[in-house]
């Protein structure tokens, strides 16, 4: 809001005073008139006929009844106790019934003057029955001047604020006499063009008629409105970030490729690159002769190649005289990822460590020294790269895995590691849906590895329900014959660690009588154990000495074991979607057909029954992302939970992608024809900018 008017706090407001305001505040978080003003309705009560008596039936929502009272009583007694009214119109008779408040409501009650009834139809007996249905009592005059045949807007509401009488009915008093007063304040604050190219409302109108619509029509095109001012200035902020990061902070240029990387590429790569890989080497590659700061997040599925793709981009930092890192979120990824990467690039190549929590003094005290001294070019580690302690000589390059493990003060850290700030890649194997990742790193660039290397065979997943165990395990034996290894894998339950560990150790009891020594031999591992034992036992499996490993969800990320060829996954209908997707990640890395087992109990609810399904019928991370938020809303997709950025009011991410798209089109065309938004006709975007409300946050840069 511009107008000065709705930054007044709430308990200036007619009727509301300081006590309410308290609650206002506490439980809905309602500070000023803005915010009363933007608690939309939740949904809307249909209001805007009368049915008669004989048209109504029990298969239809919530109906307006007009009909005259003829009867009342009171029968049964305590538990059956209830008030029974027969009402009537012209065409028929309908029973009402009411089970609690009975004595006010049989109060208030008169035989022979005519109600509004409003409720539920149901049928009694045969014959039509309202339960607890709202009624008041009609008047022609009122109901002229009041215009109540409308959509009624129904308010979320809480135990605490009834107890001050604002419930649903008391908010809209409120946010009622608001619009009465202010709505002509209400200032337009999108350019006439924009109106007029997506046919939109005005804003003082939108405001009036999301809270009080008329008809559906109104209704529809107020919500169209405010969901695309909403998401538009979303994408203004983001963009605007973006555009402000460029301007402010310059970047390193990599103005070549010099022998690392092609000496790499021509003599040690062992593969050919897929054209994903190739388009994001080169997007990265553009970004980082620019002399501006590259932020881009990558994404690609579990086993897409993102690490050589990171490797190789260090290698142009390198080649460019300046060193580059890995963070990763865990000890075991940064491990592997030394692993990977020494092995991919061999001996006396160039020098490269890695450095974790569980380095000695004595050999961490020497890498502080070469980075300094910049003899060490890549250093790989968990957080521990990014103490103070750690000093770089020239830190050009910063890849950071698992991005949204790790906090926004972490990655500030990194910043302050060199006086022209690192690029920054970003990569991440949960893919989320492109709507999602505009929003979540709208100020970010985008890359998108949707591309499995050559030749491998696609994961076949299936899913069997209890009764089918047997089968599975006949499965798991016939693998095992072949010489593939198996992960069997058991559910975190988070409240509890106890029940967890039972789970899991009754399933290595199942596990131990099914495939028994010395025959078979298994691996456990789960979060209690220590590090040491962990690593023992992973050891183990990975060198081949064991055939199934029975673990909790620790091995989610990380491990790589190409002879691993199935993944069980127990209890499967208890995983979210994107988590199963991780965890079948851990097979198909080799030459071999690769399976994905989920276990089911028999009776699955349907959210369920959709998981597994999607999860049997694709491989495909983006295509189960997008399920996954359809199913959960964005809010809840893995590594979205603490981002402000989520917190839409009237658009959704799941349903408005379309209008997304088209309202953060509208922005960059609007960057790329003015940055500056000096043009006249945009002033009105600067004002809304200036407002307190759209202020630039930081918080979001990587
Ligand atoms: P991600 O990190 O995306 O899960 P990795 O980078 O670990 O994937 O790659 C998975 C496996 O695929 C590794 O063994 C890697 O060497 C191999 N790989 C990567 N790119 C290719 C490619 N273009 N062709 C064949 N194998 C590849
Ligand atoms: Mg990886």
């Amino acid at each position: 809001m511009n107008s000065q008017h709705f930054q007044t706090p709430v308990e200036y407001l007619k009727g509301v005073g300081l006590a309410r305001a308290e609650v206002l505040k506490k439980e809905l978080g309602i500070f000023i008139f803005e915010d009363l003003l933007k608690h939309f309705p939740y949904k809307y009560i249909d209001r805007t006929r009368f049915y008669k008596i004989r048209d109504i039936n029990p298969e239809m929502p919530y109906v307006q009844v007009l009909a005259r009272l003829v009867s009342k009583e009171v029968l049964g007694e305590k538990h059956t106790k209830r008030l029974v009214v027969q009402a009537k119109d012209d065409t028929g008779y309908i029973e009402l019934v009411w089970f609690q408040g009975i004595k006010w409501i049989e109060k208030t009650l008169v035989p022979g003057k005519v109600y509004v009834l409003f409720g539920k139809p149901g049928s009694f007996n045969g014959k039509p029955q309202m339960a607890h249905p709202e009624v008041e009592i009609y008047s022609s005059k009122e109901f002229k001047q009041k215009g109540n045949l409308t959509l009624q807007p129904a308010y979320n509401s809480t135990e605490k604020l009834k107890q001050f009488s604002l419930d649903s009915k008391g908010l809209q008093k409120l946010i009622s006499s608001l619009l009465d007063m202010h709505a002509k304040d209400i200032q337009e604050n999108l350019p006439l063009y924009i109106l007029n190219k997506f046919k939109l409302a005005g804003r003082a109108e939108s405001y009036k008629n999301i809270h009080f619509p008329d008809n559906q029509t109104q209704l529809n095109e107020a919500t169209y409105r405010l969901k695309f001012e909403e998401l538009f200035f979303l994408q203004l902020k983001l963009l605007k970030n973006k555009l402000l990061r460029t301007q402010k902070f310059k970047g390193n240029v990599f103005a070549s490729v010099g022998h690392y990387f092609n000496d790499f590429y021509s003599n040690k790569l062992p593969f050919e690159l897929t054209d994903a890989q190739k388009r994001v080497l080169k997007e990265i590659r553009i970004d980082t002769q620019r002399g501006v700061q590259m932020n881009r997040l990558l994404q690609g599925d579990v086993g897409s190649g993102k690490t050589v793709v990171a490797l190789m981009s260090m290698l142009i930092a390198i080649d460019n005289g300046f060193q580059a890192c890995i963070m990763a979120p865990t000890e075991i990824l940064a491990n592997q990822h030394y692993q990977t990467i020494s092995s991919l690039i061999g001996d006396k190549f160039l020098e490269i460590a890695l450095l974790t929590g569980s380095v000695p003094q004595k050999k961490r005290k020497i890498i502080h020294e070469k980075l300094e001294n910049g003899s060490l070019k890549i250093l790989i580690g968990t957080h521990a790269l990014i103490e103070d302690k750690v000093q770089y000589q020239n830190l050009g390059l910063v890849v950071i895995d698992e991005q949204h493990r790790f906090g926004v003060e972490q990655r500030a850290k990194l910043w302050r590691k060199n006086i022209i700030p690192p690029h920054v890649l970003v990569m991440t194997a949960t893919p989320i849906p492109r709507t999602l990742a505009m929003t979540l790193y709208g100020d970010l660039d985008v890359s998108v590895i949707d591309q499995l290397p050559a030749g491998r065979k696609p994961i076949e997943t299936r899913h069997y329900y209890e009764a089918q165990r047997l089968r599975m395990f006949g499965m798991m034996k016939q693998e095992i014959t072949k010489g593939r290894q198996i992960y069997v894998v058991y559910p975190l339950i988070e409240e509890s660690e106890k029940l967890d560990l039972k789970s899991l150790m009754d399933g290595v009891e199942i596990m131990s009588r099914e495939f028994p020594l010395p025959q078979y031999r298994i691996s456990v591992v789960h979060g209690r154990l220590s590090a040491a034992d962990k690593d023992f036992e992973m050891q183990r499996f990975i060198k081949s000495e064991t055939h199934i490993m029975v673990a909790t969800t620790v091995i989610e990320v990380g491990v790589n074991v190409p002879n691993a060829s199935v993944m069980v996954i127990e209890n499967a209908e208890r995983f979210g979607l994107s988590q199963l997707h991780q965890l079948r990640g851990r097979v198909g890395r080799g030459a071999e057909q690769s399976f994905c087992i989920l276990m089911s109990k028999d009776k699955l609810s349907n959210d369920g029954r959709v998981r597994l399904n999607t999860m049997v019928k694709t491989n495909n991370g983006f295509e189960i992302a997008e399920i996954d938020m359809q199913l959960r809303g964005p809010g809840n997709i893995e590594g979205t939970q603490q981002s402000g950025v989520l917190d839409l009011k009237v658009a959704d991410l799941a349903t408005d992608q379309q209008l997304l798209i088209q309202a953060r089109q509208c922005v960059e065309d609007i960057f790329a024809r003015d940055p500056q938004l000096a043009l006249p006709e945009h002033h009105i975007l600067q004002a809304a900018f200036q407002s307190k409300n759209a202020g630039l946050s930081w918080d979001k840069i990587s």
